[in-house]
């Protein structure tokens, strides 16, 4: 594989926003040049074994389709994936496979080190190949890093976290089990309620994928008598594919930064302490985790939030309470407001009323002082809460494919992002948007 010295789009980061602008804008015929830190693409899908998919449908009707059910089917092909469960090797393949059909150029193991920028224009990006730094430009440049590393280099404006606290939201190491007994569990579950969140879903079919949310006296019974870090504040875990198998999102992470190194050293240490624990514990005091076992922990703690975009629009907490609809909407999300409290700070769900749904508009994806940047994902222009809806994966995708398809247009025509025509880009994702 030969890496050119030019390419019409490059896109930042492959997680799935990155996957999905990538793919649109190479089936859209630009040549795509995918530039990502690890070996593998996915992002927090795979570094970060983020499983389930979060809601996206209202009324029967799927909001996110195209390049995101494109994932889908590909994963369901290999059983990597069940109801909206999945396993990252799974999403991995399915990604890779998609950019490859799509001719992207992927650059793996390779870090966005720095960017040359001309005015309001990025001209080129530097990227940390294998200890050498390579300078590679392009006509389009899309930041689906999570971190707005592309922004923060190119000294592009970005805000990070709660707007008047700074506050950000909890990190959490997923880690996922083998061998449980989830009949013992369920069977648990059902005669211990008051252990148990009220939303869980009690009526547990075993074909399909269950959460089990709680387990509330004995994490604090763990915590009374020091075997438990006290930041955990219960145990949540959903099933895989695999027959036994469960993927955790329990531990909790707090006051840490998930764009320091430092921080994230830190926060990776604490991630694996609490894991241990939970699964101690889990193995020697709850009923069908008996003779389970630690398949693995994932390769990276998961970042929820860090530092957006300061695009043209900001979609807020009242934007997605409200379920605003915009005529430039270039997706649709029904995911509601879902911060994960820090330290002094409530966690907080704020549902949308049964079936509602909101928009996103083209605008949130625009970088303000940038005629040809485009975020999209974590990334997006939002404020806190308008994030904390936003960054889902189903979404991130489809904001993502959006840009690709924006970022194709614009690189076709050699015009500034904004002169493309947002009915343009409509129509090349009419499947993500309501019909107008
Ligand atoms: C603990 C946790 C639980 C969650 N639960 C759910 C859930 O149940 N359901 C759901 O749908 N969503 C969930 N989410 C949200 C969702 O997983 C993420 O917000 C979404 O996957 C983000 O996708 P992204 O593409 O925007 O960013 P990311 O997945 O973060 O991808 C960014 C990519 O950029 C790369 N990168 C960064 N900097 C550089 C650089 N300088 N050079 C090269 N590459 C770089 C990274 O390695 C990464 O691959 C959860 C998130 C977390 C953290």
């Amino acid at each position: 594989m030969e890496i050119r010295s030019s390419y019409d789009v490059i896109v930042v980061g492959a997680g799935i926003a990155g996957i999905s602008a990538a793919v649109k804008a190479g089936r859209s015929g630009a040549s795509v040049l995918l530039v990502e830190q690890y070996g593998f693409v996915g992002g927090m899908s795979t570094a970060g074994m983020v499983s389930p998919f979060m809601k996206h449908t209202v009324n029967g009707e799927v909001l996110v389709r195209g390049v995101f059910e494109d994932i889908e089917r590909e994963m369901r092909a290999q059983n990597g994936m069940i109801d909206n469960g999945f396993y990252a090797h799974a999403f991995r393949s399915a990604s890779f496979k998609l950019l490859s059909e799509a001719g992207c150029t992927m650059l793996l193991h390779a870090v966005i080190a720095g960017v040359q920028r001309n005015a309001d224009r990025i001209e080129s990006i530097s990227i940390l190949v294998a200890g050498r730094m390579v300078t590679v430009a392009g006509t389009v440049f899309i930041d689906t890093s999570g971190d707005a590393q592309l922004l923060f280099l190119a000294g592009l404006p970005w805000a990070k976290g709660d707007e008047t606290s700074g506050k950000l939201q909890a990190l959490t190491l997923f880690f996922r089990m083998g061998n449980i007994d989830l009949k013992k569990v369920t069977d648990y579950a059902v005669a211990n309620r008051q252990e148990f969140f009220d939303w869980m879903d009690r009526s547990f079919d075993l074909t399909r994928i269950i959460s089990v949310a709680g387990y509330f006296s004995t994490v604090k019974k763990a915590i009374a008598e020091g075997r438990l870090s006290a930041d955990v504040q219960y145990i949540f875990f959903t099933t895989l594919p695999g027959s036994g198998e469960g993927s955790f999102n329990t531990s909790n992470i707090l006051a840490l930064d998930g764009s320091s190194s430092v921080d994230l050293t830190n926060a990776e240490l604490a991630g694996r302490t609490q894991v241990h624990q939970v699964v101690t514990l889990l193995k020697n005091e709850v009923p069908g985790f008996e003779n389970s076992y630690l398949i693995e922990t994932a390769p990276q703690v998961g970042v929820r939030e860090t530092r957006r975009a300061v695009g043209d629009y900001a979609v807020t907490g009242d934007d997605i309470k409200r379920g605003r609809k915009f005529d430039d909407s270039i997706a649709r999300g029904c995911y509601g407001i879902d911060i994960h409290g820090q330290k002094d700070e409530e966690s907080r769900m704020e549902h949308l009323p049964e079936g509602d749904y909101y928009e996103i508009p083209l605008r949130a994806l625009l970088v303000k002082e940038a005629v040809n940047v485009l975020v999209a994902g974590r990334c997006i222009s939002s404020t806190r809460e308008g994030h904390s809806a936003l960054r889902i994966q189903p979404t991130s995708s489809a904001t993502g494919e959006a840009c690709g398809a924006l970022a194709a247009l614009a690189a076709r025509s050699n015009v500034p992002v904004r002169a493309v025509d947002v009915r343009t880009v409509q129509q090349q994702i009419l499947h993500n948007i309501t019909q107008r």
